[in-house]
C-alpha cells in the first residue's frame, strides 16, 4: 500500500490560481521542470540522497509532469478525456459536466484542481524501479501519494515547511 497523506498548501500560493503561478513561487530542478520553492528544495536533498544511496536518478516524467501550467492540464485532459459517453469508461465530473476516459489512459485530475499546477506534484520517471527506494525514504522528505494505482505520481505535503532530514 502506497502512503498517502493531505497536502498541505503553502501559504505563498493562496489567493493565487492554480496553474497560472508567478515565476517567482517556482523554482527549476535539475533536469527539467519547476516546483514550489520548498518541494522544489526537497526533491534537490531527496534526489541527491537517491543518488547516494540507491545510484537512482530521480526525475520527472518530462518537465510538465513537475509544474503544470493550466494551458497543459486542459491540453493533456482533452487528450484523455472525451465528452461522449464510452460505455464501461470511467468518468469524471469537472465543472458539473461529465467526460469520459480514453481506454489505455491514466486518469487526470479536473483542469485548474491538479497539484502539479500548484507546483506540489511530480510524476516520477522509471517509477517501478524507484518505488521501492521511494516507499523507504519519500515520506522522511515531504512526500506522499496519492491514489493507490498511480504509483508514479507523487506530491510534497509540507507545504511551507522543510523537511527534518537534509541529504
Ligand atoms: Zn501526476
Amino acid at each position: 500500500m502506497l502512503p498517502i497523506v493531505n497536502v498541505r498548501l503553502p501559504q505563498a500560493l493562496r489567493g493565487l490560481k492554480n496553474g497560472q503561478l508567478p515565476d517567482e513561487v517556482l523554482h527549476p530542478i535539475r533536469p527539467n521542470g519547476r516546483l514550489f520553492v520548498t518541494a522544489a528544495t526537497s526533491w534537490q536533498w531527496m534526489k541527491k540522497a537517491a543518488r547516494m544511496e540507491a545510484n537512482l536518478i530521480l526525475k520527472p516524467t518530462s518537465a510538465f509532469d513537475a509544474y503544470r501550467p493550466l494551458t497543459v492540464q486542459t491540453a493533456v485532459f482533452h487528450q484523455r478525456y472525451v465528452s461522449e459517453r464510452i460505455p464501461g469508461a470511467s468518468t469524471k465530473v469537472c465543472n458539473g459536466k461529465t467526460y469520459w476516459l480514453k481506454p489505455g489512459n491514466a486518469p487526470l485530475a479536473c483542469p485548474g484542481t491538479s497539484n502539479h499546477g500548484w507546483g506540489l506534484a511530480v510524476d516520477v520517471a522509471n517509477v517501478t524501479k524507484a518505488l521501492p527506494w521511494l516507499l523507504e525514504r519519500a515520506p522522511a522528505f515531504g512526500w506522499s501519494w496519492e491514489l493507490q494505482s498511480e504509483p508514479w505520481h507523487i506530491r510534497y505535503v509540507l507545504g511551507d515547511e522543510l523537511p527534518k532530514v537534509a541529504a
